[in-house]
């Protein structure tokens, strides 16, 4: 999607994040395809930049990357963020604090939680699903944690066995599936090798749209109303549970310290 933008003129920039090792990601502001091709995936880390207070804020900050932003004079630039990240744009659009005036598109990701992944809390995951992480050639979520091997073998962690080290700061988002982007994407109620998305704006509408004849398949699911309607039933449970657990959380803040288990 944000190549199609890219190449038909609608962006000249986007910022997303991009591997720097191992298991660890920096935000980053792509300027050519190439650049947003190497940021695909799914990455967990907690940013840079704001590291130090990220895990502890309702938002951890992508927004570095406005400070190169302001000095390119970008002024079309697509934002691909998770809930609270999209949820932190829209904001400083509606009180218009520069530069969020530029962000022409929010690419909100579903989320249940980003965790704190040091080596720790690998060296506990790999215990849990008994694989090296030399082993592993990709990760992604979905209502699952789903690890992909280098032999072809794929080993499944249940995301209540990944409490341990979400971040503090999730367990108070009410948002699971980017309710404020134009666009939002996750796995969850897609099949293997495909993503869902939910347009949700008149942009979002029209860039779906857009990009569908040229540059997205649409799958089968998508075009079998069932099979899109249990979908969005799997997305609508997922977040209730978040919204509820976020507002059972914060009934005790400011009362006391709440009671939640954080390994660090
Ligand atoms: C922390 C996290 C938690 C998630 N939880 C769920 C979940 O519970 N259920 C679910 O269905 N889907 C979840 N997702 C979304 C899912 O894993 C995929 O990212 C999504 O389906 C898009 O896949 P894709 O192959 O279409 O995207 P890709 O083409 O691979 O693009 C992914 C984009 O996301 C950006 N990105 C990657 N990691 C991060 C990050 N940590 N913060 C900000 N941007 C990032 C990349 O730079 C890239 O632009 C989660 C994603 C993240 C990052």
């Amino acid at each position: 999607m944000l190549v199609h933008l890219f190449k038909s003129g609608r962006i000249d920039g986007a910022i997303v994040t991009r591997q720097t090792g191992p298991f660890q990601r920096e935000p980053f502001l792509a300027e050519s395809e190439s650049d947003i091709r190497d940021a695909a995936g799914f990455f967990f880390d907690t940013s840079h930049g704001m590291k130090r207070f990220s895990d502890y804020y309702i938002t951890y900050s992508q927004f570095r990357e406005f400070n190169p932003l302001i000095q390119k004079g970008l002024q079309r630039v697509a934002f691909v963020g998770t809930p609270c990240q999209i949820r932190a744009v829209r904001r400083m659009q509606i009180l218009n604090i520069i530069p969020a005036d530029s962000i022409k598109f929010c690419l909100g990701l579903f989320c249940s939680g980003n965790f704190v992944f040091g080596e720790t809390q690998r060296e506990k995951i790999a215990k849990i699903g008994g694989f090296q992480w030399a082993d592993v050639s990709k990760i992604n979520i979905k209502t699952d944690l789903i690890v992909h091997l280098n032999n072809g073998e794929t080993k499944n962690i249940i995301l209540d066995e990944l409490e341990f080290m979400k971040r503090f700061a999730c367990y108070f988002c009410p948002d699971y599936s980017a309710e404020y982007a134009d666009l939002s994407f996750g796995g969850i109620g897609a099949e293997e090798g495909w993503t869902t998305v939910i347009t949700r704006t008149p942009i979002g509408r029209a860039v779906m749209a857009d990009a569908r004849s040229k540059a997205i398949e649409v799958g089968r699911q998508a075009k079998q109303p069932r099979l899109a309607a249990r979908a969005l039933k799997n997305i609508r449970t997922w977040s209730a549970k978040k919204r509820d657990t976020a507002a059972k959380n914060r009934e005790t803040l400011g009362k006391k310290f709440p009671d939640i288990k954080h390994e660090r």
